[in-house]
């Protein structure tokens, strides 16, 4: 077939050891700087499309960690805005680097506990966001409530949990507001001894 840049007279060569950012959601874990505590590719990439983002909305992203979730919100249209709520100081300077590195400086990072935060954004008359993920803090009490509160009419929530506590948190979201659950499990390759094997990670249960 005909490769539009050429036929645009563009050529594109990316300096050897470049970071390219493809278009889709779901971009490795190693272009984030990560602790560990990161929603892992294959998973964010889900997590992205129940979120489903829409030009210009607005996420509110609770639990940022890496921030991966919000970055890659705000990735998907340049008009795409984000707040990141976060209570750990390490990994909200983390996000503002990754924001920063990834091209999404406008990225809104607020330091505190979660449910705090939502209240005082509530407070301070800040616009609903057009959905909410809960990727921390599932299983504390009023969390899934809060996050439903401060969701606009008609607004869409995406929580993912991997602890008894959090997943007891989405079945009564479940029961009381409908939507979907569903279970996510990846294996990846990783070296055992001399050979390789499929190491499972933590199974993801997802309400939307
Ligand atoms: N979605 C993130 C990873 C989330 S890991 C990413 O892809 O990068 C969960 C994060 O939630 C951790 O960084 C933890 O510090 C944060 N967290 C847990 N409970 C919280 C709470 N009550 N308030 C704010 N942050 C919380």
């Amino acid at each position: 077939g005909i490769n539009p840049l050429n036929l645009m007279g563009i050529e594109v060569v990316a300096e050897p050891g470049a970071m390219v950012l493809p278009l889709s959601t779901g971009l490795p874990d190693d272009m984030f700087a990560h602790d560990g505590q990161i929603t892992k590719r294959e998973i964010r990439a889900a997590t992205l499309s129940a979120l489903a983002p829409r030009q210009g909305e607005m996420l509110w992203d609770i639990g940022g960690g890496a921030g991966s979730i919000a970055i890659e919100w705000m990735l998907c249209h340049p008009a795409n805005r984000a707040v990141t709520i976060e209570r750990n100081r390490e990994r909200t300077a983390r996000i503002a680097h990754n924001a920063l590195t990834l091209g999404t400086p406008a990225l809104r990072i607020v330091e505190g506990s979660a449910l705090e935060t939502l209240a005082a954004l509530h407070d301070r008359q800040t616009p609903r966001p057009d959905a909410v993920f809960v990727g921390g803090g599932i299983g504390n009490p009023g969390m899934m409530e809060g996050a439903w509160d401060a969701l606009r009419p008609g607004g869409r929530l995406v929580a993912n949990a991997v602890t008894l506590e959090g997943e007891t948190a989405l079945l009564a979201a479940h029961a009381r507001w409908g939507g979907s659950l569903s279970r996510l499990r990846v294996e990846r390759v990783e070296q055992v001894g001399t050979q390789s094997a499929f190491r499972p990670a933590m199974t993801v249960t997802q309400y939307a």
